[in-house]
């Protein structure tokens, strides 16, 4: 048995997690090996977030990616406290009952983001099922801040699903960040055992509201393979997201944090990649990012500008 320990809080990090048996850490194949973090970028960008007291689903999602983004100073903050509400099989981030807002967060991140120079950023957060909006209003104030703060910074949000929170999440739609971003994570039937405390209708229902609320806003949504899930539930789930509207859509593999997290079911090669991004491009969605390392922030800026432009091209040729 393998207990986990976050050694701040001398606390396990997953305590839901701990009556299960564990399972085998597979290795990884070759198409999944990244280089260690330590450039100058990455300590800098380091510095900055631990400067502003911030925490990142870089670091708390143990995210593979995170000596490239760093060292080019893409960071994704993720706000309402280090420590989540619900308790998905998937994820890294700690469990248990998070700290009352912080008032003083919304300009906190919205002084690191000018501090960097950022020219896109992702905010993403906990759930917080303790609170009667669901954090919509904070992260709100979020993204206003950082617009008051950053003007020339587009602003790229991954939200909870405000699931039973009564049509809470107008608020956040309201305070037009450029990019609204949920992800489906997998296909429905794997809902209950990867992610119980969600409901695969209501996050879909989310992103088509954003759609109907402000058609102009950019939608994303992602998924991460290898779970089990088969190749039809990925294609029903495409054909899902593209009638709720979404734009832009993200394939990655999942890796397994720890011994207690949910299994990977395989490793999907490049190729299948691939085919899945040839598939989903032939749907209609204005973006796709599929590709083993894919992360929903990953190169968010770059797929920013893509995006704007293959919307223009379409209108264009409309
Ligand atoms: S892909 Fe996203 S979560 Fe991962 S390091 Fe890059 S910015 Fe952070």
């Amino acid at each position: 048995m393998v207990t986990v320990i976050d050694t701040l809080k001398v606390r396990p990090r997953h305590p839901e997690k701990q009556a299960r048996p564990d399972s085998p850490l597979l290795r990884k194949p070759e198409w999944l090996r990244v280089r260690a973090p330590g450039s100058a970028g990455y300590n800098e960008t380091r510095d900055i977030v631990r400067q502003h007291g911030l925490t990142t689903v870089c670091e708390e999602a143990a995210c593979p990616n995170i000596g490239e983004c760093w060292t080019q100073k893409h960071a994704t903050m993720m706000i309402m406290d280090e420590i989540c509400t619900r308790a998905c099989a998937f994820c890294n981030v700690a469990t248990g009952r998070p700290d009352p807002l912080d008032p003083t967060e919304p300009t906190r991140v919205a002084e690191a983001v000018a501090t960097m120079g950022l020219k896109h950023v992702v905010i993403t957060s906990v759930d917080r099922d303790d609170l009667p909006d669901g954090g919509a209003q904070h992260f709100a104030d979020v993204v206003l801040a950082i617009r008051a703060a950053a003007p020339a910074t587009t602003i790229e949000i991954l939200t909870p699903d405000f699931l039973r929170k009564g049509g809470a999440e107008a608020v956040v739609i309201d305070a037009a960040p450029d990019v609204f971003n949920h992800n489906l994570e997998t296909v429905p039937r794997l809902y209950l055992s990867i992610r119980p405390g969600a409901r695969y209708y209501n996050s879909l229902r989310l992103l088509e509201r954003v759609k109907e609320r402000d058609p102009a806003r950019f939608t994303k949504s992602g998924l991460m393979v290898g779970l089990g899930e088969s190749k039809e539930e990925v294609m029903q789930v495409m054909d899902d997201m593209r009638a709720a509207g979404v734009d832009f859509l993200t394939i990655g593999q999942y890796l397994q944090p720890t011994r207690k997290h949910a299994p990977i079911d395989r490793f999907v090669t490049p190729d299948e990649f691939a085919a899945y991004e040839q598939i989903a491009r032939s749907k209609g969605f204005l973006m796709v990012s599929s590709s083993p390392l894919t992360r929903s922030s990953h190169h968010a800026g770059e797929d920013f500008e893509r995006l704007k432009a293959a919307r223009l091209a379409r209108e264009t040729a409309a």
